[in-house]
Parts: structure tokens; sequence; C-alpha cells
């Protein structure tokens, strides 16, 4: 079993030498912390994970959740996480201090999250589902709702979902058919439908859950514009007893990785007995959803990139230590074999990962800080960071979902038969990486709300904010003579971007077909280009602590930066230009493709 399973030094080098996030303290909402308190959450979240996480990653994968008697039984090892996570006050620590939480920032609170996922992903989703969950109530809901739910939930018996999901609407979330219809009781609601998919939907860890769910009211508008959002607990309370809510757990999902999560599929009011208590105002249950679908897409692109952290330190130790073959140079026979990692083709397989996995953790802690300075500033400040963070959401999501499919694969690899075998982590890495790409939507919806809504709108305020923050970089490395080749190539690029930018709008108004075809690959190309300037962020502060003469240990560690940036720049950049050579293409194969050809 491998030892390292994420770096804190880089944590540390992005928290607080790329992004400073000490400044946050600046403002009212963080004033009580400092860097102390911020590194009290990141030890404690090792020593949870090293403890408790860790040691379970294997038994979690092979001793699945099981459904007995209408009940998700979940891996016993799991119930005193779930008691510590509530106990320690994980749940709510972003929340105000007058709703019991620490007001702690959300960029330090996704490193903890990066720390335990890193460790075991199963085991860390279920207290950020009810974070998500809990949050929604606490921002839309009535004051009698946040009352009733959200104490237990904070604690962590209750566990909070979210709900979406049908047999017959997945991407397309407007079809759903899960109806409510009032009750004489303003703001109760008689549900009935099914949920698929629902992750942590059923549990024997917790005394309810409570699920935030999509529904249309009868009588109400068509599509999208008639969805609403309930809370459906399981149980409801009933002279202060909990009673069951005829929420009945239909099944529970065998999945390829990921397998120590409970993911249920739940029938809602098949007795005509299960109430919902509305959210918010009728029909606007979609957009109050996005709150909790855009936390959570940040949170899906980290769960990609701390799984593909943890195959890629799996794949170096291993490759420190394996001896095979000699260097090419040198085929002397007599002379024993060297390690692995001398192979120029190993190196490149470790500095793929290297690069992909620490250009995505910079990516999603970015988007953090965005999201904490949003939460903070106001008026034209506020909407800066709220524009950043929405265009970047969708590239945050599928960037590292994609790319680690591919990065613990090449982990698989450089650990040859060893890493095919169940001997090793490297293939559970392997499988738990690939849902990523499908769930909080799919790379392909990401991909169409990406080039048919986000850089459109506003009229294309958000992509002009995001280019003026890398001009801004490319402008800084420019002056450091080692940086300059790299601040040019990105400049070149930005330009190629733009032209396919231009390209693809000038579609828009001809064929929205072939305007959207090949949404996908734009989404890849816009990835590979904000990787590639957070290389450069990153990269300014490293070549400026080496310049101030670095030694040891944090020598190595800024060399290491300043090697994935050229890898980077080499190996990935270059990949736009046959992604342009595709996007500004005239030939629409894809659309014009029948499927009765295939
Ligand atoms: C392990 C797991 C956990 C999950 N957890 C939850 C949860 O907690 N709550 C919840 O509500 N859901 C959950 N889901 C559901 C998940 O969000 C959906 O599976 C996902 O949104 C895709 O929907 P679908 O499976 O119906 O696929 P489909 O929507 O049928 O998509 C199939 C394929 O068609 C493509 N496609 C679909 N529509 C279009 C289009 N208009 N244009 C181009 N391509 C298109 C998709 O990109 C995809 O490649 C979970 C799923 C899994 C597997």
């Amino acid at each position: 079993m491998a030892n390292q399973f994420y770096s804190k030094r880089n944590l540390q080098f992005l928290l607080y030498e790329v992004f400073d996030t000490e400044s946050l303290t600046q403002y009212n909402y963080y004033q009580d912390h400092a860097r102390e308190t911020f590194d009290m959450v990141l030890d404690s979240a090792e020593q949870i994970s090293e403890k408790l996480l860790k040691p379970l990653l294997t038994e979690m994968d092979r001793k699945e959740p099981q459904l007995v008697d209408g009940k998700i039984k979940i891996h016993e090892g799991m119930f005193p996480i779930l008691k510590k996570f509530g106990e320690d006050g994980w749940i709510n620590a972003g929340f105000n201090y007058d709703e019991g939480g620490q007001q702690i920032p959300s960029t330090v609170l996704s490193s903890a999250a990066f720390i335990f996922q890193a460790a075991n992903y199963s085991s860390s989703v279920f207290p950020f589902l009810t974070s998500g969950a809990a949050n929604l109530i606490r921002s839309f809901g009535s004051q009698e709702l946040k009352d009733t739910f959200t104490p237990k939930m904070y604690t962590g018996d209750w566990q909070g979902t979210m709900a979406l999901t049908e047999p017959d609407a997945g991407s397309s979330l407007s079809d759903i058919t899960t109806t409510a219809e009032p009750t004489e009781n303003q703001g109760v609601y008689k549900i009935k439908g099914q949920k698929i998919y629902i992750s942590a939907g059923d549990h024997d860890g917790c005394d309810n859950v409570i699920h935030l769910m999509l529904a249309k009211i009868k009588g109400g508008p068509s599509g999208a514009k008639g969805i609403s959002l309930f809370v459906v607990p399981q149980k409801r309370t009933q002279n202060s007893e909990l009673i069951s809510n005829d929420v009945i757990t239909a099944g529970v999902y065998h999945k390829m990785g990921y397998k120590g999560a409970p993911i249920a599929h739940l029938m809602v009011g098949s007795n005509d007995n299960t109430f919902g208590y509305l959210v918010g105002e009728p029909h606007k249950g979609l957009s109050y959803m996005f709150q909790m679908m855009n936390e959570a897409r940040i949170g899906v692109g980290m769960n990609a990139t701390a799984i593909g952290t943890a195959a890629y330190y799996a794949s170096l130790e291993y490759a420190k230590e394996r001896p095979q073959g000699r260097v090419i140079s040198d085929k002397d026979i007599t002379k024993p074999q060297v390690q692995i990692i001398r192979h120029a083709d190993v190196k490149r397989m470790l500095l793929f990962q290297k690069a992909v996995v620490e250009g995505s953790l910079a990516l999603l802690t970015q988007c953090s800080m965005y999201a904490d300075l949003a939460s903070v500033t106001e008026g034209e400040e506020r909407e800066h960071y709220h524009l950043l963070l929405d265009l970047l959401t969708p590239i945050a999501k599928s960037y590292p979902s994609e790319m680690c499919c591919l990065t613990t694969s090449a982990a698989v690899q450089i650990l040859g038969g060893a890493g095919y075998t169940t001997d090793f982590p490297v293939e559970q890495f392997y499988r738990e990486a690939r849902i990523h790409p499908i769930h909080e939507g799919t790379t392909g919806i990401h991909g169409l709300d990406l080039l048919g809504r986000k850089i459109i709108i506003k009229n294309g305020k958000s992509l002009q904010l995001l280019v003026a923050e890398m001009l801004k970089t490319i402008e800084k490395a420019n002056s450091i003579d080692r940086l300059k080749p790299f601040a040019q190539k990105l400049q070149v690029y930005l330009g190629k971007a733009d032209t396919v930018t231009k390209h693809l709008l000038s579609l828009a108004s001809k064929d929205l077909e072939i305007f959207l075809s090949d949404a996908t690959l734009y989404l890849e190309l816009f990835g590979i280009m904000t990787i590639s300037w957070q290389w450069l962020v990153q990269a300014i502060k490293a070549e400026e602590a080496l310049l101030a003469g670095a030694t040891g240990n944090d020598f190595d560690f800024y060399q290491g930066k300043i090697f994935t940036l050229r890898y980077f720049y080499e190996y990935e950049l270059v990949k736009i230009d046959s992604l342009m050579k595709r996007l500004l293409s005239e030939d629409n194969v894809t659309v014009e493709m029948e499927a009765g050809w295939f």
C-alpha cells in the first residue's frame, strides 16, 4: 500500500505562496482566522484521513453496501467516520457562528476535502452532500425549515442528498416527472415519483435522510420553468416521533468504482404518503438547485484531482523502487538494473500526472478563492468574482474529471503487470476516477454550457475578464527571464483560442446544431488554455523563490514546478493546434452522419 497520498508542501504552496489565502482574513467574515487556524483545519483533516479514512480504502472497495430488508447497509468502518465528521463540525464549518459554524473560507475547506478525498474518496462524500443540502435550506428555505432540519444535519445524525435524476431525466432535467400536489397546509405537498442514482440516498449510518428533491407542482408551467425544490425527508416527525415518509429504497447500485458509497434507487409516494416541504418560491427549484450543483461541480473536479493525486504518488513511489532494465546509453549486463524512474518514458508518464493534478489543484484553489471573494465583497467587485467563477465552473469540473481518467491509467501503466492486479491500489484509483466525467453533468453537457451559454452571457464579459487575468499573468511572467518564452507562447495560444471562439460564434446564428456539435472539443481546448495559465501562475512564484536562493528540498520543489511547466507547454498546450484545426474545419461529419449508418 502506497504511503503518500497527497503533498502537504504543494497544498501550502498554493494556499500561501500562490493564492495568498491569508488575505481573506482582512474581511469581517473571516477576521477571526489566521494561517494558524487554517493549518489546524488541514492538519486535522490529515490526521482523520490517516487514522480513519485511508485504512478503509481497499476494504470499502471490496465490501460494497448491500440492500438488506429495504435498508442499505454500509461498511461498519464508516460509522466512527460519520460520527467524527459531525462531532468535529465539518458539515457546517463554513457557515455563520450563529448557526454553530466556524466561518472557515471555502478555499481552506475544499483543501481539507481534497485531503479526505485523496485518502478514501467513497468515505469522503457523505458530509459534503449533507453540507450542500443544508446550505440550500439555509439559503432559500423558511425559518421553520431551517429549524426543523439543519441542526441534525450539522451533527451528522441526518444525511443530506441532492435528488434530481430520474429514469427518463438525467442530463435533461426539464423532463422530470416527479409530481407535487398541494395539501391544505401551506408549503406542504404530496410528492410522487422515483429518483435514481441518489448518492447516500439511504444508509444505516444515520437516523434520517433529507432529500433536496426536484419535482413539478401539478398545473405549473412545463419544462424547466415548472421545476420546484422540496425538502423530502425519508422520515417525518409526528408527535415528536420519526415515522416513515413513504420514501422506499428500491435498490442499491453496484458500480465499477466508488463502491463504498451507497447509491440508491428511491420510490417516492408509492403509497400516496410522502410529504415534501417547498423550499423558497414555486417553480424556482432549478435555479436554487444550481447553487448546490455549482458547489458540487467544483467538488467533483476536486474529487477527480484527489484520486489522480493519490494514483500519482502511488506510481511515483513504485517507480523509485522498481529496478528494471538499464539506461539506453549503457547496456552493460553486468551492472545492476536501474530504477524505472530513470527511463524517460516513465518520467513522461509521471510528468503527465504531476502536470495534470497539480495544474488542476491550482485551478480549483483559484476557483475557491473566487467563491470566497464573491461571498465577502460587494457591487462590481462581487460581480467580477462571480462571473469568473461561473465561467470557470465547467472547466474546473470537466478538465480534472476527463484528464484524471488518463492520469490514473498512466499510473497503472507505470506499475506494469503489478498495476493490473488488485495487490496495488492504482487499479482502484483508475476505476474510481471514471465516475467524474459522468455525474454532476456529463462532459458533453458542460461543453454545451460553456460554448452555448457561459461565454456568451453579458456580451462575453466573463470571457473578457478571464482573458484579462491571463494577460496580467503573461505580463508578469514576461519580466522574468526564464519564464519569458512561456509567457510568449501562452500569448500566441490565447490568440489561437480567440480565433476559434470567434469562428464558432459566427456559426451560432447560421446553424445552431453545427455551432454546438463540437462543444466538448471546445471545452477541452479551453481546459488546456486555463491549466496552461495556472502553470504560469505557479511558475512565477516558483521562479521568484529560486531567484531568492531556495535550497535543499525547497530548491527541488520549485525546480520541479518549472520543469512541469516546461512539460505542460511542450506536451499539452500544443494539443490546441490539432483541436483548432478540427474546430475551424468546415467538415460536419458528426452532424451529417445518420443513426442507420453505424
Ligand atoms: C455513481 C453515481 C452517483 C450519482 N449521484 C447522483 C445524485 O446524488 N443525485 C442525482 O440526482 N443524480 C446522481 N447521479 C446521476 C448523474 O448525475 C447522471 O447519471 C448524469 O447526469 C447523466 O445522466 P444519465 O445517466 O441519464 O445519462 P444521459 O443523460 O442519458 O446521457 C447519456 C449520454 O448522452 C449524452 N447526452 C445527453 N443529452 C445530450 C445532449 N442534449 N447533447 C449532447 N449529448 C447529450 C451525455 O453527455 C452522455 O454521454 C449519479 C450517477 C452515478 C452513476
